[in-house]
């Protein structure tokens, strides 16, 4: 596996293997602090691949808070092996600066519901950074396929569209959303939380299992929402931000449950942000 830390040398190593390994690229973009969730994602493109690219970039433009930008764990040495066992040809870690140049700066893009409602409305410009950024890798890596965690469900939807604009010829693979063994959805900021932390966490996904099975009983989707965002709202420590349901692909808000195929979750522990979703 190769570690290449510009644009520059990921040019001359698409240069270089012109002929093999860089034919047909799978690309799992991260933020690095590699776990277990992103591994699927690089095991899965590596079985679909001649070649699996990885970026571990911290992005500036979709912190919406500097606390959070500035605590984001940083553990490339880590990472790389991660990244070296799942199949990993080369990781790709730039500095802002390579990426973005002297302006380190997103663009406003509004493409609707999809990025106004839930996470774009929670964390405001948090969007424009992740299509900015997403943007400019998928013109550096050139992949033939990018692979995306179910686990940031909106943010595939995102893509998805930005893609479809900018990107037509890049086939998204969204994988699965992948969990503890208690079921608390593994994610790097995870790192952060207290032993006590994590327990208060794990009513997130179980607020979310039991939405789902009182739906499978005959409940209306919208009241057993209601009875999750009601036993979340009044635990000590934990601070919701919004639970809902939505259509997967368009976001839109609406207060019908006709059409709902995920239940999707924001929520604070110990100050740290936490997402997670069900499939209904
Ligand atoms: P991040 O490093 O958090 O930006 O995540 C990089 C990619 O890994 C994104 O596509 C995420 O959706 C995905 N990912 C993160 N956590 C999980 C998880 N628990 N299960 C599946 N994919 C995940």
């Amino acid at each position: 596996m190769t570690i290449l830390k510009t644009t520059k040398e990921l040019n001359s190593w698409f240069i270089e293997n012109s002929n093999g390994l860089a034919k047909n690229v799978g690309f799992v973009p991260t933020m690095g602090a590699l776990h277990s969730g992103h591994g699927t994602l690089i095991e899965r493109a590596s079985k679909e691949c001649d070649s699996v690219v990885v970026s571990v970039f911290v992005n500036p433009t979709q912190f919406n808070e500097t606390t959070d930008f500035q605590s984001y764990p940083r553990t490339l040495e880590g990472d790389m092996l991660l990244a070296k066992d799942a199949g990993a040809t080369v990781v790709f870690a730039p500095s802002p600066e390579d990426i973005y140049g002297l302006n380190v700066h997103a663009e406003r893009v509004d493409y609707g519901p999809v990025t106004s409602t839930f996470e774009g409305r929670s964390r405001p410009g948090h969007f424009d950074g992740v299509i900015s950024v997403v943007d400019k890798l998928f013109v550096a890596v050139k992949p033939q396929k990018a692979y995306f965690g179910s686990k940031d469900l909106q943010q595939v939807a995102v893509v998805e569209r930005m893609s479809r604009e900018r990107h037509p010829q890049i086939q998204i693979v969204s994988c699965d959303l992948i969990r503890d063994e208690n079921g608390l959805a593994l994610s790097s900021r995870n790192a952060r939380l207290s032993s006590h932390g994590i327990a208060l966490a794990q009513h997130i996904s179980s607020e979310l299992q039991a939405s789902v099975s009182r739906v499978k009983k005959g409940l209306e989707t919208a009241k057993s929402v209601e009875m999750a965002q009601y036993n979340l709202e009044k635990l000590g420590g934990l601070d919701l931000e919004y639970i809902g349901g939505v259509d997967k692909k368009t976001f839109a808000k609406s207060s019908a449950d006709r059409g709902w195929t995920h239940i999707v979750v924001a929520a604070r522990v110990e100050g740290v942000r936490l997402i997670d979703n069900i499939e209904l």
